[in-house]
């Protein structure tokens, strides 16, 4: 068997590697390693201004969402064509933007459900000009989700929103939010919720910063108190919205691997950093550990690659369910391998003496927070259980 990119995608990379050659921002010099960059303590700088320009370059030069068409932000890309551009991005550790909601939910959201007007918010979205979150996890409403209780009633020509929504990422900073609301409570739980666009600045709207075991405060608790919304920011049909939920975001899902692949591929470059700045490299059971990490990062890629190949002949590709759970689970466990190599300075913080200037550190913290976001791990074993090894629900 013989696998290589075509002339095609070869011509495709030089093209993309010239013009990130040209145009990536300093910043990413180290390369982007997820542990938190930008996120300021007081949540000022989740969105650093260099980060907004570079989306808006990416952008502008149609590299920011490749398969979109050039009025938004693409080039039209097939699909094999948009994964040799996840996968240069991600092996550059570059970062399109440093708000995922906009342009990886919002935009492809609003492009299957959203009327005419709502589509022309699509631009600004993938554009990173508008900032925005997603209203969906309550406090007692995450993995299951339909059992959200934010209410809205039909009043006129506007709903009446009341309830509260947590870990809303990026709350403190967006200025529109997707809020899934429950618009009959009288029917089978999945069936009355709908998806409503709130502008944040809306009186009633109040946003309490939650702070990451990094400290920083990347996400938020927002309270909803008799908050008008017209009419015309319903999305989709109503109690439509947990089709929305579980919409199409297929091109999305099938590149979001390689951003996971590709942070494990980093976190083993940092072990063996580790392992040769604490004197631990000669040592036999270190090595043998950290090969076996490597070793788990080549096998999901080659799965990742293979869950593509299905997806791209028009299959489902079960493969995706699994690797973001694995990517996770074993990121986190790489993390904290880094962490007892280091010993007593693992914990270290402070930027002047802890490792990598203590970014490994928060990486660790963040590593939880990848087993949880986005549907668990638990969650997602349930879902390999029953849809992939045909097992019956617990
Ligand atoms: C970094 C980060 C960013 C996030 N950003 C957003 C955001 O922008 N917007 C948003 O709406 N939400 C966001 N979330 C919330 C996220 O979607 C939820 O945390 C997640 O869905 C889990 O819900 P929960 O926290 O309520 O935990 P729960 O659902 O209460 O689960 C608690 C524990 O029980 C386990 N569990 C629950 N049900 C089952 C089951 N049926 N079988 C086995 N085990 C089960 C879970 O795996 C977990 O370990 C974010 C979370 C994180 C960590």
């Amino acid at each position: 068997m013989h696998l290589s990119w075509g002339p095609e995608e070869v011509a495709f990379r030089e093209e993309l590697c010239a013009f990130l050659d040209e145009y990536v921002p300093p910043e990413f010099e180290r390369g982007y390693d997820y542990a938190g960059e930008g996120e300021g303590e007081d949540g000022a700088d989740i969105v650093p201004g260099w980060a907004r320009e570079w989306q808006a370059t990416l952008f502008d030069h149609g590299w920011m969402i490749p398969g979109y068409p050039p009025e938004l932000g693409g080039r039209n890309c097939t699909l094999v064509q948009t994964l040799v551009y996840l996968e240069e991005l991600a092996s550059r550790r570059v970062i399109r933007s440093f708000h995922y909601p906009g342009y990886g939910i919002v935009s492809p959201s609003l492009l299957e459900f959203g009327n005419e007007e709502q589509k022309k918010l699509v631009p600004a979205a993938a554009r990173g000009d508008t900032i925005w979150c997603i209203g969906m996890s309550e406090p007692n409403a995450g993995s299951d989700l339909a059992g959200l209780q934010t209410r809205a009633m039909l009043d006129g020509d506007r709903f009446i929103v009341n309830g509260q929504k947590v870990w809303t990422s990026y709350a403190s900073v967006a200025q529109k939010c997707f809020v899934y609301v429950r618009t009959d409570p009288d029917v089978p739980k999945h069936k009355g919720i709908s998806l409503l666009i709130v502008d944040m600045d809306t009186p009633g709207i109040e946003v309490r910063p939650l702070r990451h075991l990094s400290r920083s405060a990347g996400f938020a608790e927002v309270f909803f108190t008799d908050v008008e919304v017209p009419v015309e920011n319903l999305v989709g049909g109503l109690n439509d919205g947990w089709r929305i939920t579980q919409g199409s975001l297929a091109h999305e899902r099938a590149g979001l691997w390689v951003e996971g692949v590709c942070r494990l591929d980093s976190t083993v470059q940092g072990l063996i950093g580790i392992a040769e700045r604490y004197g631990r490299h000669t040592d036999a059971g270190v090595r043998r550990d950290i090969a076996a990490f490597y070793e788990q990062a080549l096998s999901l890629r080659a799965l990742g690659h293979k869950g593509f190949s299905s997806f791209a002949q028009g299959s489902s590709a079960p493969e995706h369910s699994y690797m973001k759970m694995a990517t996770s689970e074993i990121g986190k466990a790489a993390a904290e391998y880094g962490m007892e190599l280091q010993g007593a300075y693992g914990p270290v913080m402070d930027p002047e003496r802890g490792e990598d200037n203590g970014r490994w550190v928060n990486y660790f913290f963040l590593s939880f927070a990848n087993t949880i976001a986005g549907g668990s791990s638990e969650i997602q074993r349930n879902i390999i259980a029953q849809r992939v090894l045909g097992l019956p629900r617990s």
